[in-house]
């Protein structure tokens, strides 16, 4: 990649305050911007004010959706540095996406160099607070102006950023779910491995229809049988069942969480057996209400661990921990979040530092 050129803008915004962010609202001074072309591959690496695109009405990914994106965070450790954590994990994903929607791929190296130049330019933007952080948000999206299905021979990778609070600012507090039987996410052979916008645009109906019934998250499952747990709306789940932790395995059809694999390390690392395997909800709801059902929790970028309280599926109802957090959940999250804000030692070299 070329160098990546800087500019910065003629006023600078004002931070919102650090106790009361909300998540993807405000955005920093700067963007990261890329240009691809056949001829001159991935070209012209910036830096430039944060602000609007000029695109055509043509432009391909608004009638075809061909786009794929990630989600980061630059965490402030007590010393004022800042950290990413397993970023080359994400610079492989969007890889692995961008071959399923047939987008160029961006050189791992390069993805990295472009976060860190953006957290760079953005430095201030980092808040302070444990459990706070800045959001950082790559995507690529077909660019050529011109309708007929076919892939887009230019695109723009973007990097935005935006400072976000702690997901349980009160502590830990457990989610309700609840099993969607009609609409599918994702199945064998279409793009639910990828992180693409599309698979967003299909769930929003059963969110919206959860949220009716006064859920908060849709537990996903498999579009074929509907009969296997795969994901809840952007989380990966996870179950202690009889003493042991099941996980829905990666068919190609659950997204490859990097929280969800990190939560699989620390299990292991203390002795817990873990499960990766097809999970039908009749096993999970059967375990559930004779009590073998002794926690659930989703993992994700966002919130790092999300306590699950309460779970519906046809004719069951069953609260978990007497909706409560549990104690696996919780030790998940207190690990996992004292190495992301550097309170706690990182023995597996997860954190990449950025250089200020
Ligand atoms: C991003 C995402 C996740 C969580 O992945 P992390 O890498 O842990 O943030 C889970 N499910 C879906 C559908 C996602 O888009």
């Amino acid at each position: 990649m070329e160098a990546i050129q800087v500019s910065h803008p003629k006023i600078c915004k004002p931070h919102p305050d650090e106790n009361s962010l909300v998540f993807g609202k405000a955005f920093t001074d700067h963007m990261f911007l890329m240009d691809y072309a056949p001829a001159e591959g991935w070209h012209v690496p910036r830096i430039v004010p944060y602000g609007p695109l000029a695109l055509e009405p043509s432009c391909m990914v608004f009638h075809y959706a061909q786009e794929v994106f990630e989600g980061l965070k630059a965490y402030r450790a007590p010393d004022g540095s800042i950290r990413l954590f397993r970023p080359m994990d994400n610079a492989r994903r969007l890889r692995d996406s961008c071959r399923r929607l047939s987008i160029p791929e961006i050189p791992e190296a390069d993805f990295l160099a472009a976060v860190q130049a953006l957290v760079h330019a953005d430095w201030e933007w980092v808040p302070h607070t444990f459990g706070t952080s800045l959001y950082l948000r790559p995507f690529i999206i077909a660019t050529d102006c011109s309708l007929g299905v076919h892939a887009s021979k230019t695109y723009l990778f973007v990097i935005i950023a935006c400072p976000v609070g702690a997901y349980y600012p009160g502590g830990l507090s457990p989610v309700s779910i609840y099993v969607e039987s009609e609409d599918v996410r994702a199945v064998r052979g279409g793009t639910g491995f990828a992180k693409c916008g599309g698979n967003y645009a299909a769930s929003i109906r059963a969110g919206e229809r959860a949220a009716q019934r006064g859920y908060s998250q849709v537990l996903w499952l498999d579009g074929v049988h509907r009969k296997y747990i795969e994901e809840v709306g952007a989380m990966n789940i996870m179950f202690l069942l009889d003493g042991k932790v099941v996980t829905p395995k990666l068919t190609g059809t659950v997204l490859p969480g990097i929280t969800r694999r990190t939560c699989l390390d620390l299990l292991t690392d203390w002795g817990i057996p873990v499960e990766e395997r097809l999970l039908p909800a009749q096993e999970l709801f059967e375990a559930a209400s004779q009590g073998r059902l002794q926690e659930a929790w989703g993992t994700g970028t966002a919130a790092v661990i999300s306590p699950i309280g309460l779970l519906e599926w046809q004719d069951y109802k069953v609260t978990l921990c007497g909706g409560q957090v549990g104690p696996l959940t919780q030790k998940l999250y207190d690990s996992l979040a004292g190495i992301l804000w550097g309170t706690l030692p990182d023995p597996h070299g997860w954190i990449l530092p950025v250089a200020d």
